[in-house]
């Protein structure tokens, strides 16, 4: 009863107050070259091979501007409705530490390229248990700006020593901040798989977090409904997955909410979520942007965005998830639910249209797409791009399916065959032995040994029991081992009885 009382309590104390939840993304862009230097980005390369006297920050080096960078940051901009600086500017950001030897980021500090902007929310972003209850639908949340800067070595911690990578260093770094206007772990969820969808839906980013592609970090402040202003935020580091950021939010809005009853109150800080301890702990006390004095880079010009860059770009706008999904239910007449979850993926919104260009039935190609196709690349954790069955390969089998020569049992088992071993349809369905019989005059031999070895039924059937015919099928069918093609058999016994 307790127990009961208490967390009855605890419920209503948290009802009595607001999280505001501030976003900051770091997006890792997917140029061939660095920022400021023509050294190579490849993740994954043996460490300190791709640097050059640029990006290991050696005396007198100068930085030359990556227009692909430049370009990448527009279209995401002009993707998530921001305005465009005409005119922007880098600032050297200062700070002491080992990943970074010229001892200053080159990031962009009072003229930003982009400004303003929104991400919508959709329901099929928030995490699964969640889309039930979405509390604010449709909601857009606004960004605050973009800019664009340059990446830092990455520290790799051993027993005794660190070693530094710097094929990391001076990799083009894109920084999306947003308002504090996320007021739930839910939320920011929602935030972060939207966003990752439109970068990968552009190409400027493959947005794994993972990989450290997209790294986030939050802010989070809580404050009791009906007060005004902002109490002291918390910025949370090594969120290192969607789902952690998601727990680690949670944590710290319940910390501070204690925090705040037990009169303790909550400092500016920073804090480290701990995914083995499930708890977020101090890292240090917050630096503002004053602490890092920033200045203009005397090594690059004040950058004019011109309307030609910007037409450009606006060329290259990719189709949006938003409003794919209106075609597809629009051409294709799919419900919203399926489109959604079609285009929820891009490669996957592809291989369905794919499929259904080449088979010429959308219908059944969605179905097999979000049916068959999602079953095996759920188990076997592949995105559609790598699925071994190609979308041609599926368009195939749907034809197939509609010919009639294998039944729709069968034909799950030759995708999954497909799926597997990449092997095109017709060599499966040979392989499984269910090429169908097709030819009337075969077919016909079978149906005259059923009717001989059947007078009765044959007799009662013709004199008016219909109930029969599923009979004749079925040992039609049998006589066969399965293989006559039922609508051949259909059409002969109507016709033969
Ligand atoms: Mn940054």
């Amino acid at each position: 009863m307790s127990i009961c009382v208490d967390s009855w309590l605890i419920f209503a104390v948290a009802m009595s107050y607001i999280a505001s939840i501030g976003l900051e993304v770091h997006v890792q862009l997917k140029t061939r070259s660095k920022m400021f230097c023509a050294s190579p980005v490849e993740f994954g390369a043996e460490p300190n091979t791709h640097t050059c006297p640029v990006c290991l920050g050696l005396p007198g080096a100068l930085p030359v501007m990556n227009h692909e960078a430049l370009r990448m940051t527009v279209l995401t901009g002009l993707m998530l409705g921001c305005e465009i600086a005409p005119t922007c500017k880098f600032d050297r950001k200062n700070y002491f530490y080992p990943d970074m030897p010229k001892n200053y980021q080159i990031s962009q500090y009072d003229m930003p390229l982009c400004t303003n902007g929104s991400v919508p929310l959709h329901d099929l972003a928030y995490p699964k248990d969640a889309q039930k209850t979405i509390a604010s639908p449709d909601k857009e949340v606004h960004l605050v700006r973009i800019h664009l800067e340059e990446d830092v070595a990455k520290s790799f911690h051993f027993e005794k020593s660190t070693g530094i990578d710097f094929n990391r260093a001076g990799t083009p770094l894109m920084e999306i901040v947003t308002q504090p206007e996320l007021n739930s772990p839910e939320e920011a969820f929602a935030f972060l798989t939207s966003l990752k969808l439109i970068l990968i839906y552009g190409a400027v980013s493959d947005a794994d977090m993972e990989k450290g592609n997209l790294r986030c970090e939050a802010n989070v402040s809580v404050r009791k409904v009906g007060e005004t202003g902002f109490n002291n935020k918390v910025e949370l580091k090594n969120l290192n997955s969607v789902r952690f950021m998601q727990k680690a939010i949670e944590f710290e809005i319940e910390r501070q909410i204690k925090a705040h009853e037990s009169g303790e109150g909550v400092s500016q800080e920073t804090r480290l979520w701990d995914e083995k301890k499930n708890e977020t702990r101090l890292m240090r006390s917050k630096e503002d942007a004053h602490d890092y004095r920033y200045f203009p880079e005397p090594d690059l010009q004040p950058l004019a965005v011109t309307d030609e860059f910007i037409e450009a770009a606006k060329r290259e706008m990719p189709e949006l998830p938003d409003s794919m999904r209106e075609r597809f239910i629009e051409d294709y007449q799919l419900g919203f639910a399926d489109a959604s979850q079609l285009v929820s993926e891009r490669a996957l919104a592809e291989y369905f249209e794919t499929t259904s260009r080449h088979s010429l039935n959308p219908r059944l190609s969605a179905n097999w797409v979000l049916g068959e196709l999602m079953r095996e690349l759920n188990a076997s954790g592949k995105s559609a791009s790598e699925s071994l069955a190609t979308a041609e390969d599926l368009a195939e089998l749907i034809k197939t399916i509609e010919a009639g020569t294998i039944n729709n049992n069968q034909a799950k088992e030759v995708f999954a065959e497909m799926f597997a071993t990449g092997k095109p349809v017709a060599q499966v369905i040979a392989e499984k032995g269910f090429e169908q019989v097709s030819d009337a005059g075969e077919i016909e031999k079978i149906v005259d040994q059923v009717f001989a070895d059947n007078e009765a039924q044959v007799t009662a059937f013709r004199g008016g029991n219909e109930k029969l015919f599923g009979f004749f099928v079925g040992q039609v069918m049998k006589a066969s081992h399965g293989k006559a093609n039922p609508k051949v058999v259909n059409e002969l016994l109507r016709s033969k009885l």
